[in-house]
């Protein structure tokens, strides 16, 4: 068994960490807010005084953080990780941040002989805490092979995307769709109930046609066709449009950084821009159908 690190115990971080105590590992967790530290050490984590203390003890070390300036400060600050692990220490930083950030880690972490990987994860507080998460891999082959074992502890499927970078490019192209398909499907909706036509009939059609996605087969955004989807429960997340919001806006700029068209993209981050302005950060993102229709207007 070994001794890992986690940093960032947060409503991901605090259950992946639980799932690797589950395992039979030691964990040795840190954070920077005491209600997080709480819940960590009832889960059987060792809470230590800082990141750096972490680095020095750990064979392997997990990140979880919430953008990409929380990461470089990690990992590269003055008292950061790297500056206290013993070469080939393995880190894995599964923290949702933008591609040029994770390439500079990458790169310091290269410099300094360690093995990094950005595995950016999508499955939600719910996947974290059964351990069903899909982790999107970017890194050496060598990181790779060594982090899987401890990544299928936290995940169902784990897929190694490429070199550095790769995960966070992967989740954010897989995102921007989801974003732009489920505005497709809640429009698609919006239209059917001012022609009249009932939205079972709609799904029946739409979700064995050419119209079949994610957003309308699994997560169809009006209660009734798909029992399990957040329509169902007023739209309680799920996947809150703050964090849809987040993960376009990652799109976008990557986007720009290598130019990249997406038109549609740009549209969706727009739309959901408007949607968290208007107070609804933390409905989940297929409720977006209410404010499409006109619904959220006083
Ligand atoms: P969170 O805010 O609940 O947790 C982040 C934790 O990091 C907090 O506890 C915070 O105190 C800690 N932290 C911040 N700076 C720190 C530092 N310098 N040192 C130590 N700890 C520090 O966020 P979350 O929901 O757990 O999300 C974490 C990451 O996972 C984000 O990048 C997010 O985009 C991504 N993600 C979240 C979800 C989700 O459904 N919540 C799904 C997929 C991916």
């Amino acid at each position: 068994m070994a001794t890992i690190g986690f940093i960032g115990l947060g409503n991901m971080g605090g259950p992946m960490a639980a799932n690797l105590v589950k395992a039979g590992h030691t964990v040795k967790g840190f954070d920077l807010a005491e209600d997080a530290l709480a819940t960590a050490r009832a889960n059987g984590i060792e809470i230590v005084a800082t990141a750096k203390d972490i680095a020095a003890e750990a064979e392997l070390v997990v990140t979880m953080l919430p953008a990409g300036k929380h990461v470089l400060s990690v990992y590269t600050g003055p008292d950061g990780l790297l500056s206290a692990a013993a070469p080939g220490t393995v880190f894995i930083d599964s923290s949702t941040i933008d591609v040029a950030s994770a390439r500079a880690v990458h790169q310091a972490a290269s410099d300094a002989d360690m093995l990094m990987l950005d595995a950016p994860v999508s499955g939600g507080v719910g996947g974290a805490s059964a351990g069903t998460l899909t982790f999107m891999a970017g890194g050496p082959s060598e990181a790779f092979d060594r982090a899987r074992p401890i990544l299928e502890i936290m995940g169902q499927k784990i897929v190694h995307c490429g070199d550095a970078g790769a995960g966070q490019a992967a989740k954010i192209c897989n995102n921007m769709i989801l974003g732009i398909s489920m505005i497709a499907a809640c429009e698609g909706f919006a239209l059917a109930e001012k022609l009249g036509l009932d939205k079972q009939a709609l799904f029946d059609v739409a979700s064995t046609s050419s119209g079949q996605c994610w957003s309308i087969n699994t997560y169809c955004p009006v209660p009734g066709p798909v029992p399990a989807s957040p329509a169902n429960r007023d739209y309680e997340p799920g996947f809150a449009t703050a964090l849809m919001l987040k993960d376009l806006k990652l799109a976008q700029d990557a986007a720009q950084d290598v130019g990249a068209a997406t038109p549609m993209g740009a549209q969706a981050a727009q739309l959901y821009s408007l949607f968290d302005a208007a107070g609804h950060g933390g409905t989940d993102f297929s409720g977006i159908i209410r404010f499409l229709r006109g619904d959220l207007v006083d």
